[in-house]
């Protein structure tokens, strides 16, 4: 296992839409074990592969106190949501930096797991929340996005310092 190394806003890979897993093999569950060490080592309750410079629909989560309930999902395609609301978020490619956007409090869940079968899922809450976090993520989109223009600004502003420190 390997700790990979997380991309922060702006690099443009975290723009691109990631292209659909075909290959359901070892090395696939080999990135999975590194993006699980990865976002626990963050620590964080996800990870997109493209977070890590994969262009791959793929990403890992755990939603638990316990950190011990692991989610994969592959391909995955939000069915149905309901429920609006407001939730306090924040990125690992935006880091230290959190801010309230609208989110769908409960869903269902389509996708694939590690060997390539399929599953569904119902989410609510911070779960719900973490999967529509993700498939942003897979579809080159930040929660930033969400933000207004002169939040945007200073948040990039910010990390730019940052990443020039
Ligand atoms: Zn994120």
């Amino acid at each position: 296992m390997a700790l990979l190394s997380i991309l922060h806003h702006p690099d443009p890979r975290l723009r691109r839409k990631a292209a659909l897993v075909t290959r359901f093999d070892d090395a696939l569950r080999a990135l999975i074990e590194d993006l699980f060490e990865t976002m626990y080592a963050a620590p964080g309750t996800g990870l997109a592969a493209n977070q890590v410079g994969m262009s791959m629909r793929l990403a890992v989560m755990d939603c638990s106190e316990t950190r011990s309930q692991r989610i994969v999902m592959i391909n995955p395609e939000i069915i149905s949501s309901d429920e609006r609301r407001e939730m306090e978020e924040g990125c690992l490619s935006v880091p230290d930096i959190f801010d309230k956007v609208q989110r769908y409090n409960r869903l269902h869940l389509r996708a694939l797991n590690e060997f390539g079968e399929p599953f569904e899922v119902c989410a609510f809450g911070l779960m719900a929340q973490c999967i529509q976090h993700e498939i942003d993520h897979l579809d080159g989109k930040l929660y930033i996005d969400y933000l207004s223009p002169l939040k945007r600004e200073r948040i990039k502003k910010k990390l730019l310092k940052r990443e020039a420190a």
